[in-house]
C-alpha cells in the first residue's frame, strides 16, 4: 500500500477544496496536501509489479474466477507483469482473454491522485500536459487534486479496419484551432482513448484487424512517445501498459502485423480451452446467470453436466468444424442454460417441485450451438443440425460408457428384444418413470449405478440416459421427434 494522508484537517467542509473522507482517512485535495502526505507516484508497470509482489507474499492468487490456467497462463502472466512487459494474449475465441485482461485492473492501486480536470489523468507531482504545467505554475501548492479509482484507469477497444488514429491517439480539434491556437500546439488536440488511459492499462482486442497506418501510429506511441497527427509531430510521453489479444492464426500470418509493433509486445501468452472436463463444467456452473426461478430449485445430475461439457469437447475435436476460430466456452454456457430452461418449462407445466434436466431436454442445445460452430465447408442448415446431433450422440455415449457396460445390462435389453417398449418425452412427468422402472426388469438396478434412488426426477433422468446409451450401442431402436423418444427392441 502507498502511504496515505494521515493528517486530519477540520473546518474545510464547505470549501471547494475540502478534503474527502474515505474510510476515516482524509484524502489530499490539493498538491500541497498531497506533498505533505508523503505520497510518491510511480509508473504503472511499477505499480502493477509492486501490488503483484505483495499478493504473492501474502500467498494470494491473481485472477480468482479464471479456471484452468493455473499451470499455464497464470505463471507466464505473473512473470510478464513482474518484468514490466507489454503483453499479447493469443488464443481462439472464448478462452477468457478479455476477462483476464480486464481483471488486471485488480493489480492497480485502489485510487491514485490526478490533476483535477486533466484529460490525461496527469500526475499532480509531474504533469505532462501543457495546460497542467501552466496551472501548476499559476496555482502552485493549491493545484486541485482528484482521485481516480482503478476501474477508471482502464480502456479497451475492439480493433476493426475502421479504427483510426483519431480514435486511438487523437486529432486536431478545429474549434481550438479557430480559437487562435497554433496548429502544432498540443492544446489543439482532442485526445483519443490511449492518452486518456495515461497512468493506466489500455487493451486492444483483435490487434491484427488494425490497419497498417494505425499500427504504425501505435508503435510510434509505444516506442518513441511521439505521434504524427495530420503531419505534425506531437510529443506524448504517456505512461500506459499495453495489452492486446489476437487469434493466433491472424497474428502469425504474414503481413497482418508490422514487425516492429510485434516486437514491442515483450510477452506473448498462449491461452487455451479447458483441458479437463471438470474445468469446463466448473466454468459453465460459475457463469450460469442467477435467474429468478421462483420457488423451484435447479438440480442438475452430474451426468447431464458431463454431457454438455463433453459435447463441446467433441466439437473442438471435430475436423468438420473450423478449429482455427475455435469453439467458445460460451457455447457450453449457453447450452447449459438452454437445457435448464427446457427442464424449467416441464417443471412449471407439470407443477413439479424441482428443475432436473434430462436427455429429452438435450434437443434444446441445437439453437444455442449452431451459430457458434463454424463449419469447414459451409453447407445447408440441415447439415449443421445433423452435425450437432452426431456430436451429441458421441457425448452421450462417452458419458454412458463411463458408467455402464452393455454386457451388464442384458436383462434390460432382453425386455425390449422380447417386444417391450417405452415412450419418453421432455414433457413426461417424472412419476410415470417410476411406473416404467417397476415394469422394466433390470432398469432399477442400472439406475442405481449413477444416482441414489432419491428423487423421481433424478430417476427419470438416469433412466433416459440408460435408454439413450443402449440405443447408441444399437441395442434398442429409437424414434425421435423433438423431445419425444420412443424406444423399441
Ligand atoms: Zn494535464
Amino acid at each position: 500500500m502507498l502511504p496515505r494522508a494521515c493528517f486530519r484537517q477540520r473546518g474545510f467542509l464547505c470549501c471547494a477544496l475540502s478534503p474527502r473522507y474515505s474510510g476515516g482517512m482524509v484524502q489530499p485535495r490539493t498538491l500541497g496536501e498531497l506533498e505533505r502526505s508523503g505520497y510518491r507516484s510511480r509508473p504503472v508497470r511499477d505499480e502493477l509489479r509492486g501490488n503483484l509482489l505483495a499478493r504473492i507474499a501474502r500467498g494470494e492468487r491473481i485472477l480468482p474466477g479464471i479456471v484452468g490456467f493455473d499451470d499455464t497462463v497464470i505463471p507466464e502472466l505473473e512473470n510478464a507483469i513482474l518484468s514490466g512487459h507489454h503483453i499479447v494474449f493469443l488464443g481462439e475465441r472464448g478462452q477468457a482473454k478479455s476477462r483476464i485482461i480486464r481483471a488486471l485492473t485488480e493489480l492497480l492501486d485502489a485510487e491514485i491522485p490526478v490533476v483535477e480536470g486533466c484529460a490525461l489523468n496527469d500526475d499532480p507531482l509531474a504533469p505532462i500536459c501543457r495546460e497542467c504545467r501552466r496551472r501548476l505554475h499559476e496555482l502552485g501548492a493549491s493545484l486541485p487534486v482528484a482521485w481516480h479509482a482503478r476501474e477508471a484507469r482502464y480502456g479497451e477497444k475492439l480493433a476493426t479496419p475502421d479504427v483510426s488514429i483519431a480514435d486511438l491517439i487523437g486529432e486536431i480539434d478545429p474549434i481550438k484551432v479557430a480559437e487562435g491556437r497554433y496548429l502544432a500546439d498540443e492544446e489543439t488536440i482532442h485526445y483519443g482513448i490511449i492518452p486518456r488511459c495515461n497512468r493506466g492499462i489500455f487493451a486492444i482486442n483483435e490487434l491484427p484487424d488494425l490497419t497498417e497506418k494505425v499500427q504504425v501510429g501505435l508503435f510510434n506511441l509505444m516506442e518513441e512517445k511521439d505521434v504524427q497527427i495530420k503531419g505534425y509531430k506531437i510529443r506524448l510521453p504517456v505512461d500506459v501498459v499495453f495489452v492486446a489479444s489476437a487469434n493466433p492464426e491472424d497474428y502469425t500470418s504474414r503481413g497482418r502485423i508490422i514487425t516492429p509493433l510485434k516486437d514491442r509486445f515483450d510477452a506473448q501468452i498462449r491461452t487455451h480451452y479447458p483441458r479437463k472436463l471438470a474445468d469446463e463444467i466448473a466454468i459453465m456452473e460459475q457463469e450460469l446467470p442467477a435467474l429468478d426461478r421462483g420457488e423451484l430449485p435447479v438440480h442438475v445430475p452430474e451426468f447431464i453436466k458431463e454431457i454438455v461439457a463433453q459435447f463441446t469437447f467433441e466439437a473442438r475435436a471435430c475436423n468438420e468444424i473450423n478449429q482455427s476460430s475455435g469453439v467458445s466456452v460460451r457455447m457450453t454456457i449457453n447450452n447449459y442454460e438452454s437445457i435448464i430452461s427446457n427442464a424449467e418449462k416441464r417443471a412449471v407445466r407439470l407443477g413439479e417441485s424441482e428443475i432436473v434436466p434430462r436427455i429429452s431436454d438435450l434437443h434444446a442445445i441445437a439453437a444455442s450451438s449452431i451459430g457458434k460452430l463454424e463449419l469447414e465447408y459451409a453447407g445447408e442448415e440441415r447439415k449443421e443440425i445433423e452435425l450437432v446431433t452426431r456430436l451429441l450422440h458421441r457425448a452421450v455415449l462417452a458419458v454412458f460408457d463411463a458408467r455402464w457396460q452393455v454386457e451388464n445390462l442384458e436383462e434390460l435389453c432382453a425386455y425390449f428384444t422380447d417386444g417391450g417398449g417405452v415412450e419418453v418425452s421432455d414433457m413426461t412427468p417424472a412419476v410415470d418413470y417410476m411406473e416404467a422402472i417397476r415394469g422394466i426388469p433390470g432398469l432399477r438396478e442400472a439406475v442405481q449405478v449413477c444416482t441414489p434412488i432419491e428423487s423421481p426426477r433424478f430417476i427419470a433422468a438416469a433412466s433416459e440416459l440408460i435408454l439413450a446409451g443402449l440405443h447408441l450401442h444399437q441395442k434398442l431402436n429409437c424414434n425421435t421427434e423433438g423431445g419425444r423418444l420412443s424406444y423399441r427392441g
